[in-house]
Order: C-alpha cells, then sequence, then structure tokens
C-alpha cells in the first residue's frame, strides 16, 4: 500500500510531467471507483489544463483549470504516463492529453478517482477527515497533537490514524516505533518529553530514506521503474526472526488488537512487565 514516501514521490514527479497537459478525453473502465456518474466525470474533465498536482494522506491531488481530480491507490497500483501505442496491461482510467501522451491509472484492488469543484474539495467527507501531512509536520506540530490525545490511546493506532496524522500506514510503522524504541503498546500520554522528541525524529527516519530513494521497491514510479527502497533499507519490518540491528535478540511478530506488529523485546519492552 502507498504510504507518504511513495505518494510523495509520485506527486512531485506528476507534477513536474504533468504541468500545462491538457485532457482530450477520458475512458473509464472500472465506472464504481468514480462519484459521478461517467458521463458527468468525463463532461467535467475533459480540456481541463494540468496546473499542479500535490497530496494529502493518500491521496494524489490533481488541480485542473476544471476543478479537482482525486486519485487513491487503496491497496496500490500503477499511474502511469505512456502513449496509446504503449498502454500497460491493466488500466481503470485513462487521462488522453492533447499532446498524445496519456496518463494510465490502475488499482491492484480497488481505489478511487474523484472529482469536485475547486470550491468543493474539502466537500468530500474522505478529504476533510484527514489529519496533516506526516511529512509537512513540524516538531511543535507534532508535540500539539500529542498533547490532544485520549488518555487511553496507544501510540501505534495514533500514529496509523489517518484523522489524526495522515500518511503512515503498516510498511513503516514498524520501523518508525523501533527507531523511536517504543512498544506498539505504549499509551501517548505516558510518554516522556525525551520520547517524544525521539518519536518525532524516528518519524523522520523511517520515511525520509524511502522519499529519498524514489519510494518503496513494491511501487513504481510514472516511467515503471520500481521505488529504490529496498528489504535490505528496512530495520526490523516484516523481518521476524532476524536480528535487532541495534542489540541482536530476535525481532519478534506480535499481536497488537487486529493487527501484527514487529518488535524487538529488548528495545521496545512491553509497558505491562
Ligand atoms: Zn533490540
Amino acid at each position: 500500500m502507498p504510504e507518504a514516501p511513495e505518494i510523495a514521490s509520485r506527486s512531485a514527479e506528476m507534477n513536474t510531467a504533468l504541468k500545462n497537459k491538457v485532457i482530450e478525453s477520458v475512458e473509464v473502465s472500472q465506472p464504481k471507483c468514480l462519484n459521478l456518474s461517467v458521463e458527468e466525470f468525463k463532461a467535467a474533465l475533459v480540456t481541463g489544463v494540468i496546473e499542479s498536482v500535490s497530496y494529502h494522506g493518500k491521496w494524489i491531488m490533481m488541480n485542473t483549470s476544471r476543478g479537482w481530480l482525486l486519485l487513491n491507490l487503496g491497496m496500490g497500483g500503477e499511474i502511469l504516463l505512456v502513449t496509446r501505442d504503449s498502454l500497460p496491461a491493466k488500466y481503470r482510467l485513462v487521462l488522453d492529453f492533447t499532446d498524445k501522451t496519456c496518463l494510465t491509472i490502475n488499482f491492484w484492488w480497488f481505489g478511487y478517482a474523484f472529482h469536485a469543484k475547486q470550491e468543493e474539495l474539502f466537500t468530500i467527507p474522505m478529504i476533510a477527515r484527514l489529519g496533516p501531512n506526516v511529512l509537512d509536520l513540524t516538531q511543535e506540530d507534532f508535540k500539539t497533537l500529542l498533547e490532544n490525545q485520549k488518555s487511553k490511546t496507544r501510540v501505534k493506532a495514533f500514529l496509523l490514524d489517518q484523522s489524526k496524522i495522515a500518511g503512515i500506514g503498516n510498511a513503516y510503522i514498524h520501523d518508525i516505533l523501533f527507531l523511536a524504541r517504543l512498544h506498539p503498546k505504549r499509551i501517548v500520554s505516558s510518554l516522556s518529553d525525551a520520547e517524544r522528541t525521539g518519536l518525532y525524529n524516528a518519524i523522520q527516519g523511517g520515511l525520509r530514506p524511502s522519499l529519498k530513494k524514489g519510494g518503496a521497491f513494491y511501487e513504481t514510479n510514472l516511467y515503471g521503474q520500481k521505488g529504490g527502497f529496498s528489504m535490505e533499507d528496512i530495520l526490523i519490518g516484516y523481518k521476524e526472526g532476524n536480528a535487532c540491528p541495534n542489540c541482536g535478540t530476535p525481532i519478534e511478530k506480535i499481536r497488537t488488537g487486529s493487527t501484527s506488529s514487529f518488535i524487538c523485546p529488548t528495545c521496545q519492552p512491553d509497558p505491562a512487565f
């Protein structure tokens, strides 16, 4: 699933590559992913000029002269800049531009392609409920967010809650908590000042190396190339049984609520013991 490093990389590439392209036509092969009927969706976008591309959380936001085109790849997928002669095997949506290039969008499972008029962006509930982008958070913003948490919120649930902070998911959360030396079940309000600062730095340390490499190896860029952040770059996530890179203790996979977590039991002691 794409998270902040992949979405931020993709959005920056799209902002460079797509600016000033004019949408000539739109082809939709999965109408269920739209918030409008196919006809309304096409009518809303055709003749639109792409002015800029940005992102919020897991949404890529294309600002056009005819409103917003909002893309969410869901569990993953590809956005490719190609031509009609080099279309990929699978796609759910194609934007044809007047310069004869086209953008194909594929979701591996299910995603969204929404249109919103310029002033109606925040009437889309899935956008309106998002917290600030994780990569844009200052240390001060982050400390304020931590102070506003309910007394029983656990640190893993807090970091994954897109309405609190947008952009962290299951790929990067394990290394972030490991870098912060925090067990996923730690209660946010119990964190010391030093742990709060450490957690902020761990978020940066857990995401920015991947951002620098264009995102994770299982996602591709606009030109079909894989991201440079590989399994070797991951510290402990999905590496059950490997030695902790800090102390050598075998990494454990544990249940935390309805999901699994990967931890070093020595570096990230369980608060219950
Ligand atoms: Zn360790």
